[in-house]
Formats: structure tokens, C-alpha cells, sequence
């Protein structure tokens, strides 16, 4: 391949505006906004799940103190009926009444120290449903504020690329296709550099010293050659840098 040595310099700029290319797409997978964010977002619906539990027990025990305190209603008004039925009762009766009147008693007692005990858990709930909704606040505002930084860096991410893209463009059209061709051919095989500058005998791109038939190959190739280095497969471009 020929192409101009214009043209094979401007490798170099299009070689650089690639490496940042890939930089920019390596820190939008792995920058620490996004896993932050990830996150934050599990957080939160962990907070909202405790939420729903604490807010569930709570309405339970509600349930069941309702169905307590009805039960009470029912004892109490059992002793008034047998309160009332004592007036005029035979000594039978009197004495039947009594004793039922006893057992009530035995049996409200019962049920309003259970009640007792359901308000006190009930009032224990109270607290954690509060704490649960204090922390989902927190863990919302922590998403807030994941994703306000998450979206900075996309669109600073977003801007460097789209400038970087419109340079690459501009850079392309002045480039010969077929230059362009292998250097993307050679990119896309080695994963690495497609062109790096030949510097004081380095390969840019792999860093490694020119050996001296390496070197007596590139020193006699016209400058519209197109020549790469023997390890890595670069183009070599050329300039005074270069030593040779
Ligand atoms: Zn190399």
C-alpha cells in the first residue's frame, strides 16, 4: 500500500482521536457513577420492601386488636345482661348467674391483657415503619443523587464522543479510503493501535526497538510506502522523530 506521507501522518491524530474512543467507551462500563447508581437502585427497593413489611405487621396487629376489642364489647355486655337478670332471680338462678358472672370476669381480664399486649408490639411496629419510611426517603434521595452524577458523566461522555466523532469524520475525508481500510484492518485484528509514530526506533505502538534489517527495511522504503512494524503489525509513520 502507497499513500501519501501527509496522509500517513494524519494517522497519527486519527490514531489518537481512536484511543480516546475506546477510553471513553471503557469508562462509560466501568465508571463507578453507574455501578453507584445500580446500587442505590437496589437500595431503594429494598427500602420500599421493608416499608411494605413494616406497614403489613402493622396492619395485622390493628386487625387483630379490632377483633379483640370486640370481643371484649361482648364479655362486657354478657355482665351487664347478667347484672340485670341478678334482680329478681331465684336463689338458683342467682347462684348460676354468679358463677357466670365470675368466669366473665376471669375472661375480660384475660382479654384485655392480651389487647394490652398487641398495643405495646403495635406501638413497637409504629416505630419501625417510621424508621422504614425515614430510610426509603433517604434511599430515594440517594438515587436523586446517583443519577443527577450518572447523567453529568453520560453527557460529558456524550459531548467528548460526538466532538471526538465529528474530528474523526472531518479527518477521514481528507484520508485515502484505502489507507483507512488497513489501518482499521489492523485495529480491529490486534485489538491495539492501527498506526503509531516510529520514534527514535520504537514502534509506537508496541514500544519495541526496530532491529537493524527491521530498521534497513524502513530506511529504504520511499516515503509514500506504506511500512509496519514486524511485531505488532502498526504502520509505522514516519517523521524526523523517527531516527533513521
Ligand atoms: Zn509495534
Amino acid at each position: 500500500v502507497k499513500a501519501d506521507p501527509l496522509a500517513q501522518r494524519a494517522l497519527l491524530e486519527l490514531a489518537e482521536i481512536d484511543t480516546e474512543l475506546v477510553q471513553l467507551a471503557h469508562r462509560r462500563r466501568t465508571a463507578p457513577e453507574i455501578a453507584d447508581t445500580e446500587r442505590t437502585e437496589k437500595d431503594l427497593q429494598a427500602a420500599k420492601d421493608a416499608v411494605v413489611t413494616a406497614e403489613t405487621l402493622a396492619g395485622d396487629l390493628d386487625r387483630d386488636a379490632r377483633k379483640q376489642e370486640a370481643e371484649i364489647d361482648q364479655v362486657r355486655a354478657r355482665t351487664v345482661r347478667d347484672k340485670g337478670l341478678l334482680t329478681g332471680a331465684n336463689a338458683k338462678l342467682q347462684s348460676e348467674l354468679g358463677h357466670e358472672l365470675g368466669t366473665l370476669q376471669r375472661r375480660q381480664q384475660v382479654l384485655e391483657d392480651e389487647l394490652l399486649e398487641l398495643m405495646e408490639r403495635r406501638e413497637a411496629v409504629e416505630l419501625d415503619v417510621t424508621h422504614a419510611r425515614d430510610a426509603l426517603a433517604a434511599a430515594q434521595d440517594a438515587v436523586t443523587e446517583a443519577v443527577r452524577k450518572r447523567d453529568l458523566l453520560t453527557a460529558d461522555l456524550d459531548s467528548t464522543e460526538q466532538r471526538r466523532d465529528g474530528q474523526r469524520r472531518q479527518l477521514l475525508e481528507r484520508m485515502p479510503a484505502e489507507l483507512v481500510t488497513l489501518y482499521d484492518r489492523i485495529r480491529t485484528q490486534k485489538g491495539g493501535k492501527g498506526a503509531a509514530l516510529l520514534n527514535a526506533k520504537r514502534c509506537g505502538a508496541c514500544r519495541l526497538e526496530l532491529d537493524r534489517s527491521a530498521l534497513a527495511t524502513v530506511r529504504a522504503a520511499a516515503p509514500d510506502e506504506v511500512v509496519r512494524c514486524e511485531e505488532c503489525g502498526a504502520i509505522l509513520v514516519r517523521t524526523q522523530a523517527s531516527g533513521i
